[in-house]
């Protein structure tokens, strides 16, 4: 699928909507090599991101989701930088941060933070809480006494719900739930107009997964924070995000406002997805359900033309050959599928 950044930008309040952006991703490509032998030559490479193009607005919650394996996670790491783009843009904050150098992206390590997934393997075991917060307030010089950071640990601690006593404790020594209350206070101590959440609830108990959604909820409005919320359950990007992006085997699929995606989804592959999603109200309108045939492509060998045209109940003779462009068939709601051209 090829997206055309272009057809998102257009419309009369493009300016306006320039201002609010926060972030911008252009054809934005995350490609690993494959490599074999004994002198482990490149054989191939995996698409994990082919040419993503999408916008998050100021204090605006974007939840991009997609099965397993379709390179949403990727996405959010190359944006964090943790990977180094193969090709494309980002922009975060009017800067082009893409081809920076590490030691150009100080600001943008404490502007952008994130959460991960796991809260058992994000902690390094060996440092008390209080020493995980504290480091970076150290790293970027704020706080210089060591009684003011400690404060700010104090006050971050009882904003996530936790007892500010417990700085001294180690990460064994708390719940689930309790550890991803840590990792989102080590995302929010420097204060980060962003955050990447990726699948920040998925490993948790289902008891305690609407806790932390909820403390994001709060958190956002209290820190004035923008989100980049990545699940693979849009019952849980439905709770959460204001627009959600639909990825497929590195391309995006669908963007539009949530309620647009979850009442009128027009991409076969969101309307497969939706389908399997439990009515959360008895006078939702029930969906047929919509079962895939066949598995997810290898990314280091994506289908020609449209990637989803292998597993596609619309499938025409072209989808094989030419790649759908990204267009905007509704206002903001943008679709790559030849069905709508
Ligand atoms: Fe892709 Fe064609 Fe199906 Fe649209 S109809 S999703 S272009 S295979």
């Amino acid at each position: 699928m090829v997206n055309n950044i272009e057809v998102l930008e257009r419309g009369p309040e493009k300016s306006t909507l320039e201002q609010e952006k926060i972030l911008q991703i252009d054809n934005l490509k995350k490609h690993f090599p494959v490599k074999s032998g004994v002198l482990q030559r490149t054989k191939g490479h995996v698409r994990a991101v082919d040419g993503i193009n999408f916008y998050i607005k100021k204090g605006e919650s974007f939840g991009l989701v997609g099965e397993s394996g379709c390179g949403k996670s990727t996405a959010g790491r190359t944006i964090m930088r943790l990977y180094e783009p193969t090709e494309g843009k980002i922009t975060f904050d009017g800067e082009d941060i893409s081809t920076q150098k590490e030691r150009h992206l100080f600001k943008l390590r404490r502007e952008m933070q994130m959460i991960f997934q796991d809260p058992f393997s994000s902690l390094n075991p060996r440092k008390t809480v209080g020493s995980m917060l504290v480091e970076p307030l150290k790293v970027h010089g704020l706080y210089k006494g060591s009684k003011e950071r400690k404060e700010k640990c104090q006050e971050i601690m009882s904003r996530v719900g936790l007892n500010p006593s417990f700085l001294n404790r180690y990460p064994h020594e708390f719940s689930g739930g309790q550890r991803q209350r840590i990792g989102i206070a080590r995302a929010l101590v420097l204060e980060p107009k962003m955050i990447v959440a990726d699948e920040p609830v998925s490993a948790l108990d289902v008891s305690v997964q609407s806790q932390v959604l909820n403390l994001l909820d709060d958190l956002q409005v209290d820190f004035d924070l923008t989100y980049l919320f990545i699940a693979h359950d849009l019952s849980v990007v439905k709770h959460f995000s204001d627009r959600i992006g639909v990825m497929y085997l590195g391309n995006m699929a669908e963007v539009a406002e949530k309620t647009d995606l979850y009442d009128d989804p027009l991409h076969p592959y969101t309307q497969a997805l939706l389908s399997a999603v439990p009515r959360s109200h008895p006078r939702e309108r029930k969906r047929e359900r919509i079962l895939l045939e066949g598995e997810l492509p290898s990314p280091a060998n994506p289908p020609n033309g449209c990637v989803f045209h292998t597993r596609c109940p619309h499938v025409m003779d072209h989808c094989k050959e030419i790649e759908p462009k990204m267009q905007e068939v509704k206002p903001n709601h943008y679709v790559a599928c030849h069905l709508y051209e």
